[in-house]
């Protein structure tokens, strides 16, 4: 007990020992105006109020790197109690790692306060993942229980200074990412932390420091740990990152496709899987990085169907009708993927809707193509389809086709729907179809 006792002082002690380097602007280049002015107000308010309160995390990196940070985060002494009664326009959130959002214009700034370090009282689970900690701490714990080097800094706005606990400054500049204590201390504690190193990798073109490399490939198993809904935010980060086919690249490189991605294990085996997936991957990181909108929807959808399409072929071979035969399919998989990655309801059936689609691309006669391109769901189906042409797996004059027709005159339309060449029983239904539809056809002169 007294051991104990003694050994949680001391490491307490130990991070709490490491002083900060105080970087000047010289030499760490943020200007204050590159700082979101939603995080430089937060920061004056709780400084005002008698708090410490520094920009922290990736935006710090980032601006560092000579990036835009995506958001900011503010770190504090205040307790989110303290930081709500500051801010009008603010809201705790969160039941076990309270948190407070903190609105500025259009902005929202995630507020938290320093956190402790872990030490042998954190509760984990039997592989050593850390289920709870929520113990309010000092700067210097905070900084410690960080995963990277260069996610540790604190940038004060109002002295234009960093501070850094880790020597993550000097890692940015020579573009090695380095993890805070043992690497695999760390991703015991936190698998995800695997997938994080590949992803800012990827993203910020960094060298993995061997000893963050190495136990990857042996430790990749503890991701199945990971609660599904974790695992899911982290996926959608890595593949909304604009870096995603660098991440799922350098995944590979490492030989860690396998079990961190278990969606892209099976994809990535089939050569047009491959190249679909990676078409599609290709399609999302220019679309985040021209600040256009993305749908995990959509994505998911290209994700996972080729292996749709493996179990609706398996199912109609096995003598099952080829609608019947692709719900069912698309079910199956939904299923067995869906639970693994904790896609939401409403994800699902926005993937469902993408999918059931395809097939009535390819009925271009009567009266269903104009049903289709009213659909809601249209657009999105029709940008799936011109990945599966640009892939090989559909012709691209199908694609082309239904752009023509969603744009063109109801005249045009017309002339462009193809004769139905079905089977017989279908063909005689279209042939009487086609003569009344040819007894009120109406020439361009108006005739009949
Ligand atoms: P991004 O630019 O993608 O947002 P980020 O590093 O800011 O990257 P966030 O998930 O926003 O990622 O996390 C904010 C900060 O919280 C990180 O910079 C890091 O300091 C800390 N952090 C996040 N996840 C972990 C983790 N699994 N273990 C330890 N610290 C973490
Ligand atoms: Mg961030």
């Amino acid at each position: 007990m007294i051991r104990k006792l003694l050994r949680r002082v001391f490491l307490r002690g130990e991070s709490a020992k490491r002083q900060a380097e105080r970087i000047p602007a010289s030499r760490h280049g943020i200007r204050r105006e590159q700082v979101s002015t939603g995080a430089r107000r937060t920061c004056e308010a709780l400084q005002k109020g008698g708090f410490k309160a520094y920009v922290v995390g990736g935006a710090v990196r980032d601006l560092i790197a000579g990036i835009p940070p995506k958001d900011y985060d503010i770190a504090t002494d205040a307790t989110p109690e303290q930081v709500r009664g500051l801010f009008r326009r603010s809201r705790i959130i969160g039941r076990r790692f309270q948190i407070v959002h903190v609105m500025q214009g259009p902005e929202t700034l995630e507020v938290s306060t320093f956190r402790a370090a872990h030490d042998e009282d954190t509760l984990k689970d039997e592989h050593g993942r850390v289920l709870r900690d929520n113990v309010w701490g000092s700067i210097e714990e905070d900084a410690a229980r960080r995963d990277f080097t260069m996610n540790a800094l604190y940038y004060d706005p109002t002295e234009e200074v960093v501070l850094d606990f880790h020597h993550g400054v000097d890692d940015i500049q020579r573009k090695t990412l380095r993890m805070i204590g043992d690497p695999r201390a760390r991703y015991r504690e936190d698998p995800v932390r695997m997938l994080r190193a590949v992803r800012l990798s990827a993203k910020l073109d960094l060298r993995l420091d061997p000893k963050v490399q190495a136990p990857i490939c042996d430790m990749a198993d503890l991701i199945d740990n990971v609660p599904a809904a974790r695992l899911f935010d982290e996926m959608l980060k890595l593949l909304f990152s604009g870096h995603a086919v660098a991440c799922v690249k350098r995944l590979r490189e490492e030989g860690l496709h396998h079990g961190l991605l278990p969606l892209l294990d099976v994809i990535l085996e089939q050569p047009l899987g491959e190249k679909f997936v990676m078409l599609s991957l290709a399609n999302t990181d220019a679309r985040v990085r021209a600040d256009k909108g993305v749908s995990p929807g959509f994505l998911f959808a290209t994700l996972l169907w080729h292996e749709v399409l493996t179990c609706w072929e398996k199912r109609q071979q096995a003598g099952e009708l080829p609608m019947p035969a692709m719900f069912a399919a698309m079910d199956e998989v939904l299923d067995q993927q869906g639970e693994k990655l904790a896609i939401t309801k409403r994800v699902a059936a926005d993937i469902k809707d993408i999918w059931a689609l395809q097939p009535r691309f390819d009925k271009r006669s009567g009266r269903m193509p104009a049903r289709l391109v009213e659909q809601p769901r249209f657009r999105a189906a029709w940008d799936f389809l011109v990945l599966r042409a640009q892939s090989g797996e559909a012709p691209q004059e199908l694609a082309d086709w239904w752009d023509e027709f969603a744009h063109a005159s109801h005249e045009r339309r017309e002339t462009m729907l193809v004769a139905d060449s079905g089977p017989k029983k279908r063909r005689r239904r279209s042939r009487g179809r086609s003569s009344r539809a040819d007894e009120t056809k109406v020439s361009p002169d108006g005739t009949p």
